[in-house]
């Protein structure tokens, strides 16, 4: 069996960074919760991405589900929430017994379609059911275009979650995303551009929401002597050990994302022969971090998506298909949808065409030759 290309996996530093935060947790037995590589996380995370204010949490979902709850999402409360993306970005909305109503996909960005917001907000307003949030997820290392976004809910004055597990270090019209939201999070669990094995961290320029979230993280404690209690608690807490992984990898992160958007490049080049494999739409508002690199299938095209993950995984090669929208989860279909498409919504038509192909950085170009020359084979 050939080695086996995975679509995304951890890829620790050459320098071993990781392993040296980690040691140093171990040797001051800093191995319990907490400790030096917790906070200086949050610091160095908090200058990387330019925001005031960090709280490391154990993972990304939990990170959506604090962010929610500080931003005073409660049971019966109405959130809105992008429907192409993956599912943790709408399961904390019925952590907190609230109602997820789905967006549909802007065909350019992959992500929320400003005109399907606006259809929803008036669909809001009229049943007297303006929504207490909304999630704007940053698909596949894109942002979504967040000033028609940002218009329209300063309209409704509807703060915003930014669901940036995807797209740590990409920008938008210069400022980082994640931070262009009321509050961001992003993910470090395996398969993300970086990784601490698990976790997460929610961001603000807003002081008053990370510490909230921190304080709940850690079980509600009071300050007091003893365990005292006002509010619900959570076991949310990035340990000290993890954050030391966090640390290495945040040093490798610009090597991270030069490497993914040469291995965009080279499939876009690659495939620009073939007529009827389009790439994911890069913008121009921004740079992404090419967390994966994800291909559409023209509709008249023989070959189709399952064509080219089976001929991938015969090789041991890894890929799979775009995000199944949550619209269309048998969890979530009875909740409410809104896009502007006359026929099928842009989320499921790129789901029946699309394609993530494998983009991990370990690949060596040989390897990244391969999979492009089997592809080509199929056409
Ligand atoms: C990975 C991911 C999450 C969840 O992050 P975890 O750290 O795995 O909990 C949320 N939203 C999106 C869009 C993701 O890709």
């Amino acid at each position: 069996m050939k080695e086996r290309i995975y679509l995304a996996s951890p890829h620790m530093s050459e320098e071993g960074y990781e392993q040296s935060y980690v040691k140093e947790a171990f040797e001051t037995n800093w191995v319990a919760p907490l400790g030096p590589n917790v906070t200086n996380f949050e610091q160095e995370l908090a200058t990387y991405v330019g925001v005031n204010s960090t709280s490391a949490l154990s993972s990304g979902t939990a990170a959506i589900h604090l962010g929610l709850k500080a931003l005073g999402v409660e049971a019966g409360d109405v959130v809105f929430c992008s429907t192409l993306t993956f599912s943790a970005s709408c399961n904390p909305i019925l952590y907190l017994g609230a109602t997820p109503v789905f967006i549909d996909s802007d065909a350019k960005t992959w992500n929320m379609c400003p005109k399907a917001l606006k259809l929803a907000f008036e669909a809001a307003e009229k049943n007297n059911q303006i929504p207490k949030a909304v999630v704007v997820v940053n698909l596949y290392g894109q942002s979504a275009d967040m000033d028609p976004i940002i218009e329209l809910c300063e309209q409704y004055q509807v703060p915003i979650l930014e669901d940036a597990a995807e797209s740590l270090g990409a920008t938008y019209k210069g400022r980082m995303s994640g931070t262009i939201g009321d509050i961001g999070i992003y993910s470090f669990n395996g398969n993300k551009i970086i990784t601490t094995s698990g976790g997460g961290m929610l961001v603000s320029n807003n002081e008053a929401y990370t510490k909230k979230a921190t304080f709940w993280a850690t079980q509600s404690r009071e300050a007091e002597r003893h365990y005292e209690h006002k509010e619900i608690g959570f076991n949310y807490r990035m340990s000290n050990v993890v954050a030391g992984i966090g640390r290495g990898q945040l040093k490798v992160l610009n090597e991270r994302i030069a490497k993914k958007k040469e291995i965009y490049e080279t499939y876009q080049e690659a495939f620009k022969e073939i007529e009827e494999i389009e790439m994911m739409n890069i913008c121009d508002f921004g740079q992404s971090n090419y967390w994966l690199s994800v291909m559409t299938l023209k509709e008249t095209s023989k070959v189709k998506p399952l064509d080219i993950m089976l001929a991938l995984e015969a090789e041991n090669i890894e890929s799979r298909p775009v995000w199944k929208p949550m619209h269309l989860q048998p969890i979530f279909k009875q909740y409410p949808f809104f896009t502007v498409s006359e026929n099928i919504p842009v989320s499921e038509d790129y789901f029946n065409r699309g394609v993530c192909l494998p983009s991990d950085t370990k690949m060596t170009t040989e390897q990244q030759n391969h999979i492009i020359e089997l592809i080509k084979k199929l056409f």
